[in-house]
């Protein structure tokens, strides 16, 4: 048989992230590996979804979505976000802030043309990217701070470069980005004419008094910026598949054409359980949401340090990055390997986040846990020290 799958699939490698929670389901351990979110999901999201189911909201809905969760985000993104965007036009609700992202990569770019994103990288970013056949090109963020030099970005600009990818809060590093670093990247985007997809999922996850800005808020950033967010995680609803992307009615138009013909719409109940969350929760539910969010991560980064890893204490989202180079293995892969042998506890090795090889090595773990499952997982991590 000649037949053969696309080159494009070709280029798309599994996530180590699956292949650490299957080597994890192995051994019955416990998953520190995967960004799921088991957390309680709010009251008003449960029982306005399951209102909906009973009160018959169960067909095909608009293809950007249901008119009640398209006010309730344009009134947030006005709140929170300092955004305006019209409901009628410049929101597309899809299925996940996954669905939006490749949403807009199929309405606004073309195979070949360079994105730039920051690294280490969320994976789904990459592949996304690679599926819509562009070319990811990587700027380094340098640990503490995850900061990038400006100078790299100049360097890495081609004529074929069309976009620039954020992602703040910052799956894996914990990154939370400043003001002046967005102004940078805003004045980097007007000159070279690039769009701004921003990928906002973890806008409510802050530590340490850190902000949130959306790059759309910046001063003439608005008709350039895709951005991309949605309720996966502040509510918990990861499987639910809502999310969203904003912005200029000339792009949301394109990017709902591919949505509806890609997702038809995101499901219609679920989306009048998101609606009656925005509109209902009050902002101390997601200020309650960050303390509830930095406890566990100083638990967790303190187990990694008595456990002999050197953690890198994230500024925002719940993934912590740490350093491993004194953990027995030669790759990362091998030391992520002997961390679940010994603790139990799976992670995962940085060639999930990074496209070239890197020293030291590092692993990522995930703290979105209910207490007593992460109380436990730090128990067993605190006891690597005596195997290392
Ligand atoms: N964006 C980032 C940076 C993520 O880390 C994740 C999940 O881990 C997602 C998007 C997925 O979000 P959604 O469930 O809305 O598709």
């Amino acid at each position: 048989m000649a037949l053969r799958t696309s080159n494009r699939i070709e280029q798309i490698v599994q996530s180590e992230i699956r292949a650490m929670s299957i080597e994890c389901e192995k051994v019955k351990g416990i998953n520190l590996a995967q960004g799921v979110c088991d957390t309680e999901v709010p009251l008003p999201v449960r029982a306005g979804a399951k209102n909906a189911i009973d009160e018959g909201i169960n067909s095909y809905t608009r293809f950007d979505g249901i008119d009640e969760l398209r006010i309730a985000i344009s009134k947030k993104m006005k709140a929170y976000n300092g955004i305006t965007a019209d409901p009628e036009t410049e929101i597309v609700v899809s299925s996940g802030s996954t669905g939006s992202f490749y949403c807009a990569c199929l309405a606004l770019l073309n195979p070949g043309d360079e994105v730039i994103l920051f690294e280490p990288y969320y994976g789904y970013h990459v592949n996304t990217l690679l599926a819509a056949e562009t070319v990811p090109v990587f700027v380094k963020l340098q640990p503490p701070q995850w900061s990038f030099d400006p100078k790299d970005l100049e360097k890495i600009i081609s004529p074929r470069t069309k976009g620039i990818l954020i992602n703040t809060p910052a799956n894996p590093s914990g990154k939370v980005f400043s003001r002046k670093e967005l102004e940078f990247i805003a004045d980097f985007a007007v000159r070279h004419d690039l769009f701004v997809f921003t990928d906002e999922i973890y806008e409510y996850f802050l530590y340490d008094g850190h902000k949130h800005i959306s790059p759309a808020s910046l001063p003439g950033m608005a008709e350039r910026t895709i951005t991309i967010s949605g309720v996966s995680k502040t509510f918990s609803i990861t499987g639910w598949r809502i999310g969203y992307s904003i912005s200029d009615a000339k792009w949301a138009k394109m990017i709902g054409y591919i949505n509806d013909l890609v997702y038809v719409c995101a499901p219609a109940p679920l989306q009048m359980g998101v609606a009656k969350g925005l509109l209902e929760l009050k902002m101390e539910y997601y200020n309650e949401l960050c303390l509830e969010y930095a406890v566990k991560r100083d638990k967790i980064c303190s187990s990694l340090i008595k456990a002999g890893l050197s953690p890198y204490k994230p500024q925002g989202a719940y993934y912590v990055l740490a350093d491993i180079s004194n953990v027995p293995g030669k790759t990362s892969k091998e030391k992520a390997m002997f961390i679940l042998s010994k603790t139990g506890v799976a992670c995962v090795p940085d060639t999930a986040f990074f496209h070239k090889k890197i020293k030291p090595g590092l692993v990522r773990f995930c703290y979105a846990k209910k207490d007593h499952e992460l109380d436990e997982a730090c128990k067993r991590l605190e006891k690597l020290k005596s195997f290392i």
